[in-house]
């Protein structure tokens, strides 16, 4: 006769909120729209965001991914080309402009807003001191709203203690907007402890889907066994979500873009398993994720509600008149 052999149990914590977030949501409709709107190709400059799964799916659609606008062939100079959620300097756009390209800004409002903050700053004639990460496309388009030698990077409490300013009285910063809270907070504190006149930014920078997702995963991360963030390594929002849950107290914190990379040889005997996803990871790996684990263990679920998200970013004007089906939809939000 034969025996089964029962699975283990584990409770999965999954949170919630988790992947994509409004201007992440916004982005990807933008490339949909035009696509249904002006037909392929639509160009797109620097991946849309930051994960393979969107990035190929659009592709199939018929985007094409490129990393300057030089790369656009003379003979589409007609077609659209799409800026990423991240932002870019604004060289970007008079490029464009001068090449007479057709553009369509997919920059995340948020971002956007920094980027009127770092303005507002040098307006006031202070220099801006920007608190992120080197050669994230967000932080290069940042520092090219304002012209060079404006905007000093800071990356790091070290920076902070290195920086010697022309006028330490004349100073504001901004940060990126997918950083550790903890960090920044940190960093914030060291630079305030040596330039007592620091402005801060009038808003927030680090945005709300960063902050959400970082609280949801610190709550869920003490005692678990494992922590699985799904996100892509060039996802900066994802791999601080890596470091939280670590910090937090998870025994093992890693992230996967899809479950083929779980690693199960080295997960040994697990009963809690924290789950989240990074602003630019669909809810389908999720839900992939979610089956691997239940052909191996005997998977209850525990959601976790730390907050609920209502942000919603309208795309332009040019493109509110085409309608998405509900398969458009499903894709734009994650699910397929
Ligand atoms: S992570 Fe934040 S700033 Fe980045 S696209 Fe999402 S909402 Fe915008």
């Amino acid at each position: 006769m034969l025996q089964t052999i029962a699975k283990p149990p584990l409770t999965i914590r999954l949170c919630q909120p988790r992947g994509f977030c409004a201007g992440v949501d916004r982005a990807i409709q933008i490339v949909v729209l035009a696509l249904k709107k002006y037909g392929a190709p639509v160009y797109v400059r620097h991946e849309i965001v930051h994960n393979r799964y969107v990035v190929e799916g659009l592709q199939s659609l018929g985007a094409v991914f490129i990393e300057e606008l030089s790369e656009i062939p003379p003979e589409h100079r007609q077609s659209p080309v799409v800026f990423s959620a991240h932002g870019v300097p604004k060289s970007v756009p008079a490029d464009a402009q001068a090449r007479n390209l057709f553009y369509l800004d997919a920059t995340c409002p948020l971002v956007s807003k920094v980027h009127k903050q770092a303005m507002r700053h040098q307006r006031l004639g202070r220099h801006v001191l920007l608190i992120g990460h080197a050669g994230h496309p967000e932080v290069i388009g940042t520092m090219g709203q304002l012209p060079e030698g404006a905007v000093t990077l800071i990356e790091t409490e070290a920076d902070a203690a290195r920086l010697v300013p022309n006028d330490p009285k004349a100073l504001g910063f901004v940060t990126q907007t997918t950083l550790s809270v903890e960090d920044t907070a940190g960093i914030i504190r060291a630079l305030q402890d040596r330039f007592p006149d620091l402005q801060a930014p009038a808003a927030e920078s680090i945005c709300y889907a960063t902050t959400n997702r970082q609280e949801a995963v610190k709550d869920t991360a003490p005692g678990a066994d494992l922590y699985l963030i799904v996100g892509a390594p060039n996802s900066s929002n994802s791999r601080r979500l890596v470091e939280v849950a670590e910090r937090a107290g998870a025994r093992m914190s890693l992230l996967v873009q899809r479950a083929a990379e779980i690693p199960w040889n080295d997960i040994g005997n697990i009963s809690t398993l924290g789950l989240s996803a990074g602003a630019s990871a669909p809810e389908i790996i999720v839900d992939e994720i979610i089956d691997a684990f239940r052909q191996r263990f005997d998977v209850t679920i525990d959601l976790a509600i730390t907050a609920t998200e209502t942000e919603d970013f309208p795309v332009m004007r040019v493109l509110r008149d085409v309608e998405l089906t509900p398969a458009d939809m499903a894709f734009v939000n994650g699910a397929a």
